[in-house]
């Protein structure tokens, strides 16, 4: 398996896997040992695409049975034209059309003992932190994105079934749920928050009711799971989890796209375009939770932006003060409402603005991560090194305002030899930089 793209993507990765072990597959570490590869595309954005098709064709070169799904997956006949020698194509999401091109590729050898065995499910992280994925699709029509037209209208899981499935995560390992989806604050929208039974008691499809009902959650240890919430879209209702950041119930971080600031840039990127609240609202969560950890992601050279435009962008990021803040330069992707938009940015004026906006988020990052030196911060484990010379270990981890992959990372010094990956410790920060901590266990 070649899993490309975003969480949501590798999540699609792990139920695909899952299904196929469940079916006597075993996965192959390498092209060599593979009897078919899958290749999980991605297609948000032209340059994704392109690496996604370079996928597709190292597949084909190392191994030459290749079977394409994921967002890309919706163009079958670009695919087709350029990878005549492609099994099969489909579409993101479409578990079963996947299996079946699988068992009619490499048809499965029912071992003697592969139905008997009840399974974990697979997973491509690892053990200590999972996604939690509870809804596909998006309702929204931002003029930069084609998620809508590749993953289709909001479509949410019940929330029982999410449960259950955080709940056998937690009890299998996991120590960190991370909470995905296209429009996590829109949780239950197409279902009018319908109602369902858990564990004696009802719970609505909503997000607040979700993060409450994890914050239940125990390990085996008796530990409550960090539980971060992923693609929070900036509704109003977005308020009411933040009391259960303070509470404990909640791990106190938001990954919150805003995407730009400059009111007539938001408009015409059909988001939400009131950024003086946006202000007012982070000053309210972080007197109710001041540990409050906030991940932002922004646009610069969206069409029509005008210096003052992105200049103004920068004077709220110095009001906002967000602790992580991923940016993006503008991409025409095929399909884009925005692609008709007059005044084009060009692309060296992207370029300079993508710098000046990293420049100033770095410095952000940097002074507020220096304010944690001589803090005392929960981390969780995600890697132990081996002994140096000296026979003193290392060990990587990351803070609660650190989510896997996308954010910085805890570095630890003289930990002990026992210590193992997940384990949750408190640690004295000595030092900082402008995205990572420094510390030893307290
Ligand atoms: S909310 Fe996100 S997924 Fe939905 S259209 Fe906007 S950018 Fe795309």
């Amino acid at each position: 398996m070649v899993s490309l793209g975003c969480p949501k993507a590798l999540v699609d990765s792990e139920r695909i896997l899952t299904k196929l072990r469940a079916d006597g597959y075993a996965m192959s570490a390498n092209y060599d040992g593979a009897d078919v590869v899958l290749v999980n595309t991605c297609g948000f954005l032209d340059s994704a695409k392109e690496e996604s098709l370079a996928a597709i064709g190292e597949a084909i070169a190392e191994n030459g049975r290749v079977i394409v799904t994921g967002c890309m997956g919706n163009e079958a006949e670009a695919i087709r034209e350029r990878f005549p020698d492609v099994l099969a194509v489909t579409g993101a999401h479409q578990y079963e059309a996947v299996v079946e091109a699988v068992h009619e590729a490499a048809p499965p050898t029912q071992g003697p003992f592969v139905d008997l065995v009840p399974q974990q499910d697979v997973k491509l992280t690892p053990r200590h932190y999972s996604y939690l994925k509870i809804s596909e699709g998006c309702n929204h029509a931002c003029a930069f994105c084609i998620i809508p037209q590749l993953r289709g209208k909001l479509a949410s899981r019940r929330i029982d079934a999410v449960l259950r499935e955080a709940e056998k995560l937690v009890a299998g390992g996991t120590k960190e749920l991370l909470v995905i989806s296209q429009d996590t604050s829109a949780y239950g929208v197409d279902v009018r928050h319908e109602e369902r039974q858990w564990h004696g008691h009802a719970v609505r499809t909503h997000m607040t009711d979700l993060a409450r009902e994890l914050g239940q959650l125990r390990t085996p240890e008796g530990q409550a799971p960090w539980v971060r919430l992923h693609y929070v879209y900036p509704y109003p209702h977005v308020d009411a989890v933040i009391p259960l950041m303070a509470e404990g119930l909640l791990t106190p971080y938001l990954d919150i796209p805003f995407q730009h600031a400059a009111p007539s840039v938001l408009r015409a990127m059909k988001r939400p375009a009131n950024e003086a609240k946006v202000l007012e609202r982070l000053k309210n969560w972080r007197e109710i939770c001041p540990d409050i950890a906030i991940r932002s992601s922004f646009v610069v050279g969206f069409p029509g932006e005008t210096e003052e435009d992105f200049q103004y962008l920068l004077d709220w990021l110095d009001e906002a003060q967000l602790d992580r803040v991923g940016a993006f330069r503008f991409e025409p992707v095929e399909g884009a409402a925005a692609n008709t938009l007059a005044d084009p940015v060009p692309e060296e004026v992207k370029e300079e603005r993508y710098a000046r906006i990293m420049e100033k988020t770095e410095a952000i990052s940097a002074a507020k991560l220096s304010a944690k030196i001589g803090r005392t911060l929960p981390v969780i484990i995600d890697e132990v090194g081996e002994p140096d010379e000296d026979g003193d270990i290392g060990a990587t981890g990351r803070s609660q305002a650190d989510a896997p992959e996308i954010d910085g990372n805890v570095f630890l010094r003289d930990v002990r030899p026992d210590l193992q990956a997940g384990a949750i410790v408190d640690v004295e920060i000595e030092d900082a930089d402008a995205h990572d901590l420094f510390g030893v266990i307290a």
